[in-house]
Parts: C-alpha cells; sequence; structure tokens
C-alpha cells in the first residue's frame, strides 16, 4: 500500500506483507512531518489496487542429466557389458 505525507508530496511504499495492523505514528524522511497512520484491514488491501506477490512456486522436478553425461555413463556400462562378455 501506499503512504502520503500530508505535509509534502512525498510518498512511500509499504510491502503488502508489512503494512500493520495498527495505527501508528510515521515520519516523513523529507520533511520531517509526523502523523498518526492508520493502516486498513489486511482483508481490504487489495480493494484498494495493490500490487499482489505471485508465489512464484516451481514443482520440483527430477534431476535431467547433461547429455554429455548420460554419453559417459552409457559408454561405462556398455564397456562394463563387453568386459564381463
Ligand atoms: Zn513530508
Amino acid at each position: 500500500m501506499e503512504v502520503f505525507c500530508p505535509n509534502c508530496p512525498q510518498r512511500y511504499r509499504i510491502p503488502i506483507d508489512r503494512v500493520p495492523t495498527k495505527p501508528r505514528m510515521v515520519m516523513c524522511n523529507t520533511c520531517g512531518n509526523t502523523w498518526m497512520q492508520h493502516f486498513p484491514k489486511p482483508g481490504s488491501l487489495s480493494a484498494l489496487g495493490s500490487i499482489k506477490t505471485h508465489g512464484n512456486i516451481r514443482p520440483v522436478k527430477r534431476p535431467i542429466y547433461p547429455k554429455a553425461v548420460l554419453t559417459v555413463l552409457q559408454e561405462e556400462a556398455a564397456l562394463e557389458a563387453k568386459l564381463r562378455s
């Protein structure tokens, strides 16, 4: 969400997961103004058009061997089979 300084054009962006649940005294770093900032309830944040963070969770993949490694393994297997025969 965004917090606007009432005294100057400065605005601050607060990550959605760091928005306090209770009103807090905040200070503007630009002009030094302090004010009581009220924050919306967590559930109503999406209504304000704030940016949602999409969970970028990838499914766990099995290790894929590079082709060069596979070739070596196949050669080793072929060699071993030859030696045993
Ligand atoms: Zn300010």
